[in-house]
């Protein structure tokens, strides 16, 4: 099935960076949200993502009007009708997911394929709410979606393999790199990051060093561009925290259990910059 017309529901921090990659690889898309203010809001970041592109002097001025014209706000999902993909990044809550890809399945022509952008929910389960889960898999975006080149493909259990490789191949024609993992907790990027964050959290909790001091040594004798706990402020301590409860409820071993102090700050607010707290200040 050629892909022309693909579809993004959700057009926050992830849905507006996914639907800007399909646009600017030349693809028609349906940016779809709740709210007509939400898609605008996604819209307006997307223009100003690309703006950058211009004041760079990586794109015309020309060429930033013509993808921002590919994409086609819509808050109504029969606008998605003719999409022969729908990747959703909507909120994390399984019953939400569950009840918009219901929906979406009743919309969509048979053969289109469905995807979640989700960071830790089986795909396999999603995918058994529909009457396609041969068609039905993750994309697995990294935030900022516009710079980060990997894209985590998920096969669910009933993925085919016609499915996968049409996803790997538009992947790959969105200037991306796909890369196969199977559908289990946390998937390959959160089951390895997501531990080191919560043990990093565990180092600061028992008195092990300081946060300055847990960072500087993770980035300067790992390499890592940022210390885990600046990470685990930019990811979100709630985010954090939820995918550290996945991991552990879907592998039922203690080495996942969250840290108390992380369950303590989120119970506190403190989530991080966009809270303007998290293990450091924000606030100025
Ligand atoms: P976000 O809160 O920034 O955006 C979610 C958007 O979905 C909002 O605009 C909201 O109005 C909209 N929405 C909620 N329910 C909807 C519905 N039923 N129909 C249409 N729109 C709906 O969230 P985000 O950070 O973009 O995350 C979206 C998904 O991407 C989540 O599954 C998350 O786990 C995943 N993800 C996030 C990151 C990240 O770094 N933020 C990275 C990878 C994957």
């Amino acid at each position: 099935m050629e892909m022309q017309k693909i579809g993004v529901i959700g057009a926050g921090t992830m849905g507006n960076g996914i639907a800007h990659v399909f646009a600017q690889a030349g693809f028609d898309v349906v940016l779809n949200d709740i709210k007509a203010e939400f898609v605008e809001r996604g819209m307006t970041t997307i223009a100003k993502n690309l703006q950058r592109g211009v004041d760079k002097g990586r794109m015309t001025e020309g060429d930033r009007d013509n993808v921002l014209q590919r994409v086609h706000s819509s808050t109504d999902l029969n606008d998605l009708s003719g999409c022969q993909l729908v990747v959703e990044a909507i909120v994390e809550q399984l019953e939400i997911k569950r009840d918009l890809f219901k929906k979406l399945d009743a919309i969509l022509e048979p053969e289109a394929i469905l995807a979640s952008n989700t960071s830790s929910i089986s795909i396999t389960k999603l995918a058994a709410v529909t009457n396609r889960p041969d068609r039905f898999i993750g994309m697995h975006f990294m935030n900022p979606v516009p710079v980060m080149k990997l894209v985590e493909i998920i096969r669910g259990i009933a993925t085919s393999d016609a499915c996968y490789q049409s996803i790997a191949d538009l992947t790959h024609r969105i200037n991306k790199t796909p890369v196969e993992v199977n559908d289990f907790p946390g998937f390959i990027s959160n089951r390895i990051l997501l531990p080191m964050i919560n043990e990093a959290i565990f180092a600061l909790f028992e008195g092990v060093a300081s946060k300055e001091s847990i960072d500087e040594i993770m980035k300067l004798g790992m390499n890592h561009p940022m210390g885990p706990l600046t990470l685990a402020d930019f990811i979100g301590l709630d985010t954090c925290l939820f995918i550290m409860r996945v991991l552990h409820e879907g592998l039922g071993d203690d080495k996942y259990r969250p840290c108390p102090l992380l369950v303590k700050m989120v119970d506190a607010g403190y989530l991080g910059r966009k809270t303007g707290k998290g293990f450091y200040d924000y606030s100025s």
